[in-house]
């Protein structure tokens, strides 16, 4: 195995002729170059703040993403694979490749926000995403920030909560109400006048900032709203999530996949030095089950990935259901993997007591999983 791609080598690679065939040879390179500089990048960047480290390494990996050219299907399921990747070695760098939240901007903006925004992702800025508010992240129709035209265009006041990506994103995509009552989607500049931000302490995704984003009169012109034909900001954030949602869920099983590897090596050593007479069965049987879980909803996250990508009518039940089998799964491997390494996982600085935590996070961000699965569900009664 080789010692620079451990997640390709142990997760992606043994599957790549049944599961992937529709991976280039190029696009498995373009994984493996991105997992060996994601090393580089890891070891060389700073250690001033978590925020100035990450931001780092997604400024040195930037040129590496995935190449846009090609079929989109393809597309997202490198990156897919590729989030995979960078979760194996911490959650903290969901952020690393791809657009992220900018995909919002790149879709639905303007000409010239698309090529300047092309551009600004591609030497690594972020995009945030402003939706929850007070009365509840999994109402957004229920949203009170309010868009009201002016002679220049628009004034944006509202707040916003549980925002992550708080300090370091360049912009926010924030929704909010029109007159009319139709949900739009704003681009805001993070250092616009009358944008405050008010950071909370997380008990875990520590990486990016996280807290309130005040909008205070906030003054935008036309073209920073984004526009869907035939649509309003609440489809734009239901075709940006049905993207979004299996990326996350493939970053999370890469955490749960690292921890995994790690607790795995764990066992060896000891087991090797003679700390360990043997394995006990309930351990090699957790090992078993854990590996299985974690290459299965793999599968289903980058199936769901490519049905987005091939604007399926499936994408969406799909997308949902995918995040929350995605996380739950990696969430309950990484709490059955923990306890074999014993009280060295609980280290503040253990890899594996931190994905524990931030897996955690991962069930509420990006969509609540009862509500997830409700929707589902009724998607499903409605059906044919
Ligand atoms: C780490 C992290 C990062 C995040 N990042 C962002 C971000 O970048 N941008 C952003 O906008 N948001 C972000 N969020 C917020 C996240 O999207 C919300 O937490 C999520 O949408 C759920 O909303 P809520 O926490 O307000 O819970 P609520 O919507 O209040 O839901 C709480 C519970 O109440 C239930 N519920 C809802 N309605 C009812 C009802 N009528 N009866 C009974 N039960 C009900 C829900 O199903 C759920 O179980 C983040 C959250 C976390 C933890």
């Amino acid at each position: 195995m080789s010692r620079q791609t451990p997640a390709l080598d142990r997760w992606i690679e043994p599957l790549h002729s049944a599961a992937w065939p529709f991976l280039s040879k190029s696009r498995t390179e373009e994984l493996r170059r991105l997992e060996a500089a994601l090393c580089v990048a890891l070891d060389t960047a700073g250690q001033e703040g978590p925020s100035e480290r990450l931001l780092a390494v997604r400024r040195a990996m930037a040129p590496l993403s995935p190449s846009p050219l090609g079929e989109r299907s393809v597309l997202a399921a490198t990156l897919a694979l590729a989030g995979f990747v960078c979760g194996w070695y911490d959650l903290d760098l969901r952020d690393t490749v791809g657009p992220g939240h900018g995909r919002m901007i790149l879709r639905h903006g303007s000409p010239a926000l698309r090529e300047s925004w092309a551009r600004r992702l591609t030497a690594g800025a972020l995009v945030g995403i402003a939706a929850t508010e007070r009365h509840g992240g999994s109402r957004l129709t229920e949203i009170t920030a309010r868009l009201m035209p002016d002679a220049q265009g628009w004034r944006l006041t509202g707040e916003k909560c549980w925002v992550s990506r708080l300090n370091e994103a360049a912009a926010f995509v924030v929704f909010a109400k029109d007159p009319n009552g139709r949900i739009q989607a704003a681009v805001v500049p993070a250092d616009a006048p009358g944008v405050t931000r008010y950071p909370e302490t997380p008990s875990g995704l520590a990486g990016w900032a996280w807290g309130t984003l005040q909008l205070h009169d906030v003054h935008l012109s036309g073209g920073d709203v984004l526009v869907m034909p035939d649509g309003d900001g609440e489809r734009i954030f239901r075709e940006h999530f049905a993207a979004f949602r299996p990326q996350v869920a493939a970053i999370a099983l890469g955490a749960a996949a690292g921890v995994h590897t790690r607790v795995l090596s764990a066992l060896q050593a000891r087991t090797g030095i003679g700390l360990l007479p043997r394995l006990r069965d309930t351990a090699l049987v957790t090992l078993g089950r854990t590996q299985a879980d974690i290459q299965t909803a793999l599968l289903g996250a980058v199936t769901a990935a490519r049905l987005t990508a091939q604007g399926s009518p499936h994408a969406d039940v799909w997308a949902r259901a995918t995040k929350v089998h995605g996380v739950e799964t990696a969430y309950r491997a990484v709490q059955d993997l923990a306890p074999l390494i014993g009280a060295g996982g609980f280290r503040a600085d253990s890899p594996v007591g931190k994905a524990k935590a931030d897996l955690g996070g991962l069930l509420y961000a990006d969509g609540i999983h009862d509500a997830l699965l409700r929707s589902v569900g009724r998607t499903l009664m409605n059906a044919d």
